[in-house]
């Protein structure tokens, strides 16, 4: 068990409440947690930050980015005059809807950010953004977008909870249903229909659903490895729908005894 002593959130998005979230953190961990922003993250590369997740854009979901060394894409500088992230101060730089950024490749910059005092084993950095991020996977050849992707530091997305998991089976049968039967139905009549096990952007339970995902990324660190359980009603589910996602995170939103147990005896060393 890896007994870290400080906890940093760094709080880039603008869609939940930071202050529930570090309550949260406050009454369920125990170790220095301190609440920063993308000034401190961008502190020495605010010039650059700008080319840098420009360079993380993801324009084809078969290409992988980082394997084929986006860094030395020349085409970059013309890609960056006409993109959107140059419009934008640095300090708030924001995605804009639909655009998808390599999960990776957003970490290896982030991990250069963090300075070197605490870039050891007992220093735990988590990135929360309204970011789309995805990350390659080989087996298929192509990208998968993320809810949240461990590591150093680890990057939770709150447009990943709603872009990622899938709809439940039943919003799609309805919908082609709908549709074999020569039936015009909105997308947003369907929402409606199906509301209590389906995610939108402008979620209010978006917050609660964070604080699992910090926690996969916390346990990430307390494990040293992936922590992803088998019980559906634990936080640390690895939900692949939006109704397990719900489920776990809202409905239970606790840890399993099993995990529990973990955190408790990490909060007791
Ligand atoms: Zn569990």
């Amino acid at each position: 068990m890896n007994r870290f002593k400080h906890l940093y959130i760094y709080m880039l998005s603008r869609k939940v409440d930071y202050n529930s979230i570090l309550t949260y953190l406050s009454g369920t961990i125990n170790c220095n947690i301190e609440r920063r922003g993308a000034d401190v993250l961008y502190k020495h590369y605010l010039g650059d930050v700008v080319k840098m997740y420009a360079k993380c854009r993801v324009n084809d979901v078969f290409r992988d980015l980082l394997r084929e060394d986006a860094y030395s894409n020349s085409s970059i500088e013309d890609d960056i005059e006409e993109g959107y992230e140059q419009s934008m101060p640095s300090e708030h730089l924001q995605s804009k809807p639909n655009t998808v950024y390599d999960g990776f490749c957003l970490q290896s910059i982030y991990s250069n950010m963090i300075c070197g005092e605490e870039s050891s084993l007992d220093h735990v950095h988590i990135i929360i953004t309204d970011m789309l991020i995805a990350t390659y996977n080989e087996e298929d050849m192509r990208y998968h977008l993320n809810t949240v992707v461990l590591g150093y530091p680890s990057i939770v997305s709150t447009t990943g909870i709603v872009e990622a998991p899938a709809k439940p089976k039943e919003f799609y049968t309805l919908y082609y249903y709908y549709l074999s039967q020569g039936v015009t139905v909105s997308i947003d009549e369907l929402k409606s229909i199906f509301k209590d096990v389906i995610l939108e952007h402008d979620d209010p339970r978006l917050t609660d659903i964070v604080k699992g995902y910090v926690m996969q990324a916390v346990f990430y660190s307390i494990l040293k490895d992936v922590p992803f359980c088998d019980e559906k009603r634990c936080i640390l589910y690895n939900a692949h729908w939006q109704d397990e996602v719900i489920e776990a995170h809202i409905r239970y939103g606790g840890l399993c005894q099993r995990h529990r147990e973990v955190l408790d005896e990490f909060n007791r060393l």
